[in-house]
């Protein structure tokens, strides 16, 4: 006869997502104790309210000194079981841990919204256009001149088929929902709740199966390494180190069915601008069964794929930064294409990388990591020519086709010689000209949108400033507004210099769309077209500029790096970079890379086909390494300088470095909170160095002051130290706040 003894108390330790360290103690009261499964999500109450967690472990005893009178019931739990498994909570706990995050944030990041809120529906506010298009457009013209947020409105309508939901139109007619609500007082438009758009990449039908291309002897022997490693369920990182159009797809195509065939799944890592729907049905067309986790899905279709994912219904699950989380439940692959995109790091708590979080989980689950890219970060290239990481190189373009020849053009010459500002020199005019008398396209780079960058006074040279932020209001000439590009905020340009009210202000420096309008005069015959956040609204906007660009309808695409990043122009004869100049002014130790990095990626955008392609580079420090050996194509020696000057500096790869940023009402405040962090990190290890604290890049944001310190720290180890160090300081208290960054990308 056997007893059953009476069960033990049991206690449930829980995260929420606030930026608390601490776990919360709860009891599992008797009836619920079946359903405490840690990973899943629960109700408990927290002070006043509710609040929804994660239950994380279970104990059968009290943490010492918490009496059990103190002690409250969990109220329920949630789902119909755990949404994370063991792994992901431990790979949650890193996240927690490395970036200084809670254990609730980090766990609240790797489940997407739609998920947490069961999938419902999305209903999204809509602006439905009432009159037709001609009414619409009278309306609008009539209105321009006494309501041109209104008339805004409408010509965007106008251009969107009539509806747009109104979040969206909001954003691109820069305006708040008051004259939205007025048009429809008016009856010039209907807001209504409907259901968002739906997939964009579902309603494709799947495309034929793609008879794959017979690898080179390079890619043959790259796959053989990582089909090697997958068949040994080992953990691997690969670099496979080749310039645009040397054949990484095609590789991770294959080692993809190669991990299929083995009954694994994998996961493919492309930064949000490059996932296009014609990189996905390149995927779908050799694998069938690929899940697509894109922001564009509705939370019905997320919800649906997460689960279909989880259920091991996707054999490769593509997406960007987020889908490294993706609960595929037998993990062999991941691949992380264009690895040294700075999209891979989220910008707000817990602030990862998807890369390194990437590699934690291959590791755990014994899995192969394949990072792809023409330009690696230093950091990938140093561990993989150490050995840590194993190198595969594709040598050269597939069926030939040799790179670009760059010609770099000094600007400040050109200025001398023609003896007025340009953003076109002759070369490049004159290029652009033989280009389309032959019919051929040209793509021209720039990464500043507006028009004018500054709009100053002659007389006292003042210059209109965002008073929030303390920088230079962008001169948007269709808009007829000065916009911050930091902050959003917007304002009206006046006539007269609002310092010294001397009349007249100049509007200086040029953006894409001062570029547009330039070389509509410039080349009257020439079809062109632009392409930045200001014309794009939206993915649809953006693929369909696309496509009229590859069918040859457009013959002059101007835009932002909206057009560097992973596109494939195969008949662009023509590449110009306006201003290479841009990136190096950036307070940043990554800038000189940065240079390269786009500078690299813009001149393998030319003549890939059979017609050779030309590429100039304009710029004022035509001595630049960073130019110079982008224009020679020359990876290997950029990233030989690149690391003597990041050893001799002890920037990583040669230390781990970590921002604090500081930001509080006055400048006093949030000097005092940024020395104190800096102190809190220099004596949390030996070796920590810290640089400043300083004021901020951007010395204010929405009328705070914002003060910085980065800490170069020898290792790993003391990182961890550094940021335990840190954590106390981070609590939100009142108007003050410290955030700190690990593994920062970018500084402003
Ligand atoms: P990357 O990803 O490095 O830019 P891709 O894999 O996209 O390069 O290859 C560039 C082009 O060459 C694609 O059109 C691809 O189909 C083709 N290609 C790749 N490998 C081969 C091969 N072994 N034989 C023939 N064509 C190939
Ligand atoms: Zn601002």
């Amino acid at each position: 006869m056997s007893v059953t003894p009476s069960p033990p108390a049991c206690y449930a330790e829980i995260a929420v997502a606030v930026p608390v360290d601490q776990l919360f103690t709860y009891r599992v009261p008797e009836p619920l104790r079946a359903e405490a499964i840690p990973g899943r999500r629960v109700v408990v109450p927290l002070g006043p309210r509710t609040a929804t967690g994660y239950l994380v472990s279970l104990r059968d005893d009290l943490p010492p000194g918490l009496p059990p009178a103190a002690v409250k019931d969990v109220r329920a739990f949630l789902d119909e079981g755990p949404l994370m498994d063991g792994a992901m909570l431990e790979l949650c706990r890193f996240i927690a841990r490395w970036y200084g995050s809670s254990l609730g944030e980090a766990l609240d990041a790797a489940l997407p919204a739609a998920v947490k809120s069961g999938g419902r529906r999305r209903r999204v506010p809509t602006a439905v256009l009432v009159p037709g298009p001609a009414e619409a457009r009278g309306a609008a013209d009539a209105m321009a001149e006494k309501h041109p947020k209104r008339a805004r409105i409408l010509l965007a309508l106008l251009e969107n088929e009539g509806s747009m939901p109104a979040r969206e139109l909001r954003r691109v007619a820069h305006c708040s929902e008051a004259p939205l609500r007025t048009l429809a007082k008016e009856g010039l438009l209907r807001l209504e709740s409907l259901e968002a758009a739906p997939d964009p990449f579902a309603l494709r039908a799947p495309p034929p199966p793609a008879v794959p291309p017979t690898p080179t002897e390079e890619q043959d022997a790259a796959l053989a390494a990582v089909t090697a490693c997958v068949d040994r369920g080992e953990f691997r990182v690969f670099l496979l180190l080749g310039i645009t159009g040397s054949g990484k797809t095609e590789v991770y195509l294959r080692a993809l069915e190669e991990v299929v065939k083995r009954g694994r799944q994998a996961i493919v890592l492309v930064p949000e601008i490059a996932l296009t729907p014609q990189t996905v049905e390149r995927f779908r067309a050799r694998c069938p069964r690929v899940a697509v986790l894109h922001s564009a899905l509705t939370d019905a279709e997320r919800h649906l794929q997460w689960r279909r994912i989880r259920a091991g219904g996707a054999d490769v699950v593509i997406g960007p930064r987020s889908a490294v989380f993706a609960p595929v439940p037998r993990l062999g692959l991941l691949v992380i294409d264009e690895e040294h995109e700075t999209s891979f790091k989220q910008q707000n708590a817990p602030r990862y990388h998807a890369r390194d979080v990437g590699i934690v989980r291959a590791k755990e689950a014994g899995a192969a990591v394949l990072l792809g890219s023409a330009t690696p970060s230093l950091e990938t290239f140093v561990n993989a020519r150490e050995g840590k990481y194993q190198l595969l190189i594709l040598p050269r373009r597939v069926g030939g086709g040799a790179l670009p020849p760059v010609e770099i053009v000094d600007m400040l010459r050109e200025r001398r010689e023609s003896g007025r500002p340009v953003f076109l020199s002759r070369r490049l005019e004159s290029l652009l000209t033989a280009a389309l008398a032959r019919g051929e396209q040209g793509l021209l780079f720039l990464n500043r949108r507006g028009y004018a960058t500054e709009v100053k006074c002659a007389r006292c040279g003042g210059v209109v400033e965002c008073g929030g932020c303390r920088l230079p209001y962008t001169f948007h000439r269709r808009l007829g507004l000065g916009l911050c590009h930091y902050c959003g905020g917007e304002r009206r340009i006046p006539e007269d210099c609002p310092a010294c009210g001397a009349p007249g202000l100049d509007r200086r420096g040029f953006g894409t769309e001062k570029v547009e309008e330039a070389i509509r005069t410039h080349f009257p015959g020439a079809r062109i077209a632009r392409m930045d956040s200001d014309t794009m609204k939206g993915r649809e906007a953006y693929d369909r500029v696309l496509s009229s660009f590859r069918a040859r309808e457009i013959d002059l695409l101007v835009g932002t790096q909206m057009i560097a990043k992973g596109l494939d122009f195969p008949e662009v004869t023509v590449v110009g970079v306006l201003n290479a100049d841009i990136a190096l002014h950036v307070p940043d130790f990554r800038a000189a890379e940065r240079t390269f990095q786009l500078l690299a990626q813009v001149a393998g955008r030319a003549g890939r086909a059979s017609r050779p392609g030309r590429v100039v580079v304009q710029t004022t420090v035509p001595d630049h390494p960073s130019v110079v050996l982008a224009a020679a194509h020359d990876f290997a020696g950029f990233a030989a300088l690149e690391e003597a000057e990041r050893r001799r500096d002890g920037w990583p790869p040669f230390s781990r470095v970590v921002r604090v940023l500081a930001s509080a009402p006055g400048k006093e405040k949030a000097r005092a909170l940024a020395e104190e962090a800096a102190a809190a990190m220099l004596g949390a290890a030996p070796g920590v160095r810290v640089l400043g604290p300083a004021p901020a890049f951007l010395q204010q944001v929405k009328g705070k002051d914002r003060w910085h310190a980065l800490a170069k720290v020898p290792d790993a180890r003391a990182m961890g130290r550094v940021v335990a160090a840190l954590r106390p300081l981070c609590r939100r208290t009142g108007d003050r706040e410290v955030i700190l960054d690990v593994d920062p990308v970018g500084t402003a």
